[in-house]
């Protein structure tokens, strides 16, 4: 038929296990990358607390992955090293509840195959730990001891060294680097009960320390790993359903970004991209961001290992679940539930999501102790009470019930919006904030909630408000702009002006326009109106200087917030001045929309709640 085809004339022959653990290497080992996952993944399957990760090149030339796991017994070291040979599972039962990252088997032979590979490895009780080298054959060497804490160390040099075309495929030093990092990150992200340091050419990139229970530290390691500010722009998520818990954080609407390089979501500790989900958190986000931007998010779902088939891709990058409907809309109500509650969805107090790699501690978690703290405590917008079942619930000082006055007031006869467009309150419920009582001193607003006392801020609430207002105008791309009557022209290097031009879109939703003469030169045409007073020479070459660095900028919005906070300063409610009630209610409404809106949330507090515990507390009630 088709004589190119030469193959055909052979004998067929099985195939020597060397090249079958080269072939499989092509399938898990893709760059040094794919190598420090395999490893890493290893390590906090032995249970390790620590994982040490040093790179020489990119990790092409070196790269070495130290634990303090359990260790490998002496009479199971040269098998680790054959191809399906595993300790995670026994029979096919094993694999359909499959609790560990790693399953098949495969990973340390086919690293082996493809590199200069010790592995070196000591148990509790050994005298000392014991060392295996992998010769070229890919047949492992003689054991020889060696001095290793408890743990184990695998040390991979001269990746692909013996497939040439291989290593073709491999990039610069640096950007195997940004590979290797990358992963080291996401893994990182989902074990904050690890410590892990990576180093590269003996220079230390990464040390995070395990962190506990203790939110500030647990946001230092966000940080650390996302950037500073992560933690401050993020909501907390915490949501759960039968058999399913999401967890995790999600930046607010306003902080999104122009690359989708923030994303991560885990099942069951394992950080997958998968098509489902990814569209699920779309979704939930399409009301409340532009097309043109992307989320962030770090999200952690849990369910039943039976209910997920993780055994879809050799480097389980996917997964399959048995509901996947289910999950999708498990996930698209969560968040889109988080993102409308915005930050008056925090638990007072800040409210920790469960994290992490144990899928039957957090799914038996919600079986116990859900209702009343995990949900109930969840905020303001948890909790409506009608006032008129609640006997012991009178309004302080006036005689009707709030429900009626709140009926009664013309101003406020449609409650905040849902998320599906319905008005959520019935005219007997209690808005989260609550109706106004009093103003105390001329600058704190007194609101009664279905949860006790609310103390606002008055001019701090109101500068907000306002703040917020602009800046959701300046972000959906109606900030007014100012054409230049001369067009003020840069210089910059034709690569800059390249990234200039890619960038145009998003630079124009924020009011800037600049146009491209010639390669290195440009020529701002229009300006935010917002933003004409300051130097503008500088902000553009500040913006290149972003965009060059990592592709992105948000300087214009910073400059952006920094002028509107001022704007939005001297357009608020002064100290002392009296408002009516009905001026109280509506900057309480106001407060919730904009909350919802979520917007920034830093700084001093616009508003405290007083809960009736508290209360309760203070007048030693109810011992
Ligand atoms: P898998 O992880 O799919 O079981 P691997 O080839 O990655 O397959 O590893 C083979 C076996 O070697 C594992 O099942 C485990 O028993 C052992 N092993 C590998 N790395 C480590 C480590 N860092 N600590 C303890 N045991 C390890
Ligand atoms: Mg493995």
């Amino acid at each position: 038929m088709n004589d190119t085809r030469p193959s055909l004339a052979r004998p067929i022959r099985v195939l020597p296990d060397h090249l079958i653990n080269q072939i499989a290497a092509g399938e898990v080992v893709e760059r040094p990358a794919s190598v420090a996952k395999e490893l890493i993944e290893n390590s906090l399957d032995a249970g390790a607390g620590r994982v040490e990760i040093d790179a020489e090149q990119g990790g092409i030339k070196r790269l070495r992955v130290r634990d303090d796991g359990c260790g490998i017994p002496p009479d199971q070291l040269a098998l680790a090293l054959s191809r399906h040979a595993t300790s995670k599972l026994a029979e096919l039962s094993d694999l359909e509840a499959v609790a560990t990252l790693g399953f098949r088997g495969e990973a340390l032979p086919s690293i082996a195959s493809v590199s200069r590979l010790t592995l070196s490895s000591r148990t509790e009780g050994e005298p000392h730990g014991l060392e295996v080298v992998v010769g070229s054959s890919g047949e492992p060497g003689e054991l020889r001891p060696c001095a290793h804490p408890r743990g184990t160390t695998v040390d991979v040099r001269d990746l692909f060294y013996n497939t040439p075309a291989r290593r073709k495929f491999l990039r610069t030093d640096r950007t195997e680097l940004g590979h290797l990092e990358q992963v080291v990150r996401r893994i990182a992200l989902a074990c904050p009960e690890v410590g892990f340091s990576l180093s590269h050419n003996g220079r230390g990139l990464l040390d995070l320390a395990p962190v506990g229970d203790d939110p500030v530290r647990l946001h230092k390691r966000l940080d650390a790993l996302l950037g500073p500010g992560f933690a401050e722009q993020a909501l907390s998520v915490s949501e759960q359903a039968v058999g399913l818990a999401l967890s995790g954080w999600v930046v607010r609407p306003a902080f999104s970004r122009s690359q989708p390089d923030q994303q991560f979501f885990y099942v069951n500790g394992r950080m997958v991209r998968d098509k489902l989900v990814t569209h699920a958190v779309r979704q939930a986000f399409s009301d409340v961001l532009h097309h043109s931007r992307h989320p962030a998010y770090v999200l952690f779902l849990t369910l039943s290992p039976r209910m997920v088939d993780a055994n879809v891709h050799p480097a389980k990058h996917e997964v399959r679940f048995r509901e996947g409907r289910q999950v999708h809309d498990f996930v698209f109500r969560a968040l889109q539930r988080r993102l409308s509650s915005g930050a008056l969805g925090d638990a007072p107090g800040g409210s920790e999501p469960l994290l992490g790699r144990s899928p039957d501690q957090a799914v038996d978690g919600i079986a116990e102790a859900s209702p009343p703290n995990q949900i109930g405590a969840r905020g303001p917008l948890a909790a409506r009470r009608t006032p008129d079942h609640d006997a012991g619930w009178l309004p302080l000082g006036i005689g009707e019930p709030l429900g009626r006055r709140y009926a009664a007031d013309p101003e406020h006869q449609s409650g905040p919006m849902d998320a599906d467009g319905q008005t959520r309150l019935e005219s007997r419920e209690i808005p989260p904030l609550g109706f106004a009582l009093a103003q105390l001193n001329g600058i704190y607003l007194l609101a009664e909630s279905a949860e006790g006392l609310i103390v606002v801020d008055i001019h701090a609430a109101h500068e907000r408000v306002v703040y917020e207002r602009l800046k959701s105008a300046w972000g959906a791309g109606q900030a007014p702009r100012q054409p230049l009557l001369v067009p003020l022209l840069i210089q910059v290097s034709p690569r800059e002006a390249g990234l200039l031009d890619i960038h145009r879109g998003l630079l124009e939703r924020v009011g800037l326009v600049v146009d491209r003469i010639g390669p290195g030169g440009l020529a701002v045409r229009e300006v935010p109106a917002l933003l004409r007073d300051v130097d503008l020479e500088r902000l553009v070459r500040d913006l290149i200087a972003d965009l060059a660095a990592d592709g992105t900028s948000g300087r214009l919005e910073e400059e952006a917030n920094g002028v509107l906070a001022t704007m939005a300063c001297h357009g608020s409610v002064r100290a002392n001045r009296r408002l009516t009630l009905p001026e109280m209610n509506a900057l309480l409404r106001d407060m919730e929309q904009v909350e919802r809106a979520d917007q920034c949330n830093h700084g001093r507090p616009t508003w405290i709640r007083v809960s009736h515990a508290d209360l309760d507390r203070l007048f030693a009630r109810g011992r």
